[in-house]
Parts: C-alpha cells; structure tokens; sequence
C-alpha cells in the first residue's frame, strides 16, 4: 500500500497512460531499432518544437546532458563553472567530471534560485560558463542573466532538469546556449527509466553532441572524439512521445496543486511559501516550503501517511565528493539555511485535490490551527 499522501504514484500515474502506452511499446519493439529507432528522431522533433528550439539531442541522464554540454564548449581543467549552492548535487558532478571547478554562487532567499548580483561578482577571467538552475520548476532571473552573461561573452547552460515546460519571455532551456534536460522518472517529463537531452539554436554545437553522444563517432566508421556512449533508449523515446502530449496538462495540475497549498497555508506565520512570480514561470515540480521546525512537520506528516520530501538536506559544497575544492560550512549561509529548512509537500499531478487538503490539514494541526 502506497501511503495515503505520497509524494509520487507512478502505479497511478502510469495505469492512466496505460491505454497509450502498451499499443506505442508493442509497434516499437516489432517496427524499430533497439537503438537509435525512429522515436528518438521523432521525440527529438517534438521536444524541440515544443520547446522552440532548433535542436535536441537526447542524451542517457540529465548528468550527462550537462556534462556533454560542458564538453562541447570545451570546458575543462583550470576553468570555472558558476552554478547555484543550492542545486542538486548531479550539477556539481558534471562540472567535475570534466576536470573544471565549479564556483558557487548563493541564491535569492525569496525565489530559490541563482542570484545574478552574485553571478556577476564571482566573474574571473577564469570563468568559462554559468550554469543557472531553475530549481523546484521556477524560472532564474533570465531577463537579467543573460544581458549579463552576454556583456561578459559567457556561454550559459541552463539545468532544466526539473523545469520542462516552464514558460516567460521563452520556455525554460531555451534562454542560454545549450539547455538540459533530465527525465528521470520523478521529473516533470519522465521516462520509465533513464534519459536526457540538450536543447541548442546552433547547428554546429548540436551536430558535435550527436557526436559526443555515439563514441564520438562521425559516419559509420569513423570515431572522432574520445567519449562517451549515452544515448536517449528508443523505448524511453516512445514512453516520452506520449508523455509530452500531456505535459502542459499535468503542469497545470501542478499549479492547481499549488493553488490549494496558497490558500489553505498562506496565513502560518512560520511557513515560507514559495514566492509568487508570472504565471507560466514555475511549473511546480517541487513545492518546497521553509520553515524553522522542518523535521518536526515533516515527522508529524509521516505520522498521518503524509510524504515530504528534502531537497536537499546536505548542500553540494559540502558533500565528501566536493572535498577537494576546499569549501566549508559556513561558506554558503543562504544555502545551508535552505538545506535545514526546507520542506517539500506533495504535489505530484496524479495526486488528487483531496490529497493535497488532507495534507494542509495535518500542517495545521501540526501548528494547532
Ligand atoms: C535530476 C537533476 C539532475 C540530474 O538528472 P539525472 O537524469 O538524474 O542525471 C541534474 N540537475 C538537477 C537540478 C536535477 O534535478
């Protein structure tokens, strides 16, 4: 049995998609190729237009999408990477997988995400690229990140991971050179399994990531780069096809989801709900409250069947895997606050408005209300 307020249900959600599905896998195993199929060409097309990109190449992870990127343009031992504290640690892991350092950068206490004041004073001339992060679904502050960026040549590569869909002036992985994406399973846009992309504009960058996705092979026999092999699967492609036909749908829900948290919680004093912003620009993948007695709600909500989750409660910078880059507590005080306080409630979209009410019941009883 599934808890009464999961924070995820994929029975659920995929016995919903089941009637699109099972007919899609069995025209795929008996028509295409394994690897490579005709879905990944068409999921590529449909993601890109869906998008307003240009390009996407499908990748095997959100990690490598990023780390294929940063390999693209270069990037590689004694340059620098800005990126968010606060992110999930897998931006960090890309950085460091190419050789480079990743420089962090705190984020806005109100939105969650990469302040660009403190973008722009952490520029060296060793910085190589910025990696914004549109964590929990809400949009960076693109309208001022990228004249800045483009004021200091630098390349951005936005981590879409958990924002697809995610809209303002553009949509979300669309504002930079190179946008990534993830579709692990929990996110926004999941597949039954693993999988990537990166979206680009420029048609040079996208043929050498095809590249740079195959064993860096060009043409049949011809191996041009040393790399890796992280391919989008042909099955996840097809899974993934008809998942973006209700992706809108489903980021509505989320919003609705959201809606419900905002009025039945805005008037706690000791919640920080998440700060409001244009309609379009968060799509929710997470709802991620702040507030001092964290463990104690979140053990009280267990206690009732109700799942929240922490995202995340050990900051990259100090993660055993960062140790090398010398940072400790106290460097990062925004984020390390985060880490503490954070709290994210239920909003999955197969998660029913009934759900989320019982949920905000048991936070106000929680605080006696
Ligand atoms: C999920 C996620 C990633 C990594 O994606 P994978 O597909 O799991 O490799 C990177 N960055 C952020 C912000 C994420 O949420």
């Amino acid at each position: 049995m599934s808890p009464h307020v999961p924070s995820k249900d994929y029975a659920a959600h995929y016995r919903s998609l089941w009637t699109e599905i099972a007919p899609e896998l069995e025209r795929v195993f008996h028509e295409e190729n394994p690897i490579m199929g005709a879905s990944v060409d068409a999921f590529e097309r449909e993601f890109a237009d869906y998008l307003g990109a240009q390009h996407v190449i499908g990748v095997g992870s959100g990690t490598d999408a990023l780390i294929l990127a940063l390999r693209c343009l270069g990037i590689g031992p004694g340059d620098e990477v800005l990126t968010a504290a606060n992110t999930f640690a897998a931006t960090l892991t890309a950085i460091l997988s190419v050789g480079a350092r990743p420089v962090l950068v705190e984020p806005d206490p109100e939105s969650w995400t990469i302040d660009p004041a403190r973008v722009e004073a952490a520029i060296t001339e060793r910085t190589k690229a910025v990696i914004p992060v549109h964590l929990y679904g809400r949009l960076c502050d693109m309208s001022r990140l990228v004249p800045m960026c483009a004021e200091h040549g630098l390349p951005i590569i936005e981590d879409a991971a958990q924002a697809h869909g995610a809209r303002a002036e553009r949509t979300a992985g669309t504002f930079g050179k190179f946008g990534c994406f993830s579709f692990h399973p929990s996110k926004n846009l999941g597949a039954f399994g693993d999988g990537g992309a990166i979206a680009t504009d420029d048609a040079e960058a996208s043929q050498r990531l095809r590249e740079l996705r195959n064993l860096g092979k060009r043409g049949k026999h011809e191996f041009v780069h040393v790399a890796s092999n992280s391919k989008l699967d042909t099955l996840q492609a097809a899974v993934l096809r008809i998942k973006l036909r209700h992706l809108d749908a489903w980021n509505a829900q989320r919003v609705a989801h959201a809606t419900t948290y905002y009025s039945e919680l805005s008037d706690l004093p000791e919640l920080q709900l998440p700060s409001p912003t244009v309609a379009g620009a968060h799509v929710f993948h997470l709802f991620a409250i702040h507030l001092d007695q964290r463990d104690a709600l979140r053990a009280h909500l267990a206690s009732h069947d109700v799942r929240g989750g922490l995202h995340y409660p050990t900051p990259p910078h100090l993660q055993p895997m960062a140790a090398d880059l010398g940072y400790v507590s106290g460097d990062f005080p925004i984020a390390e606050a985060s880490a503490r306080r954070q709290l994210s409630l239920p909003i999955a979209p197969e998660l029913s408005t009934d759900q989320i009410r019982f949920a905000c019941g048991r936070i106000r009883d929680f605080f006696s209300r």
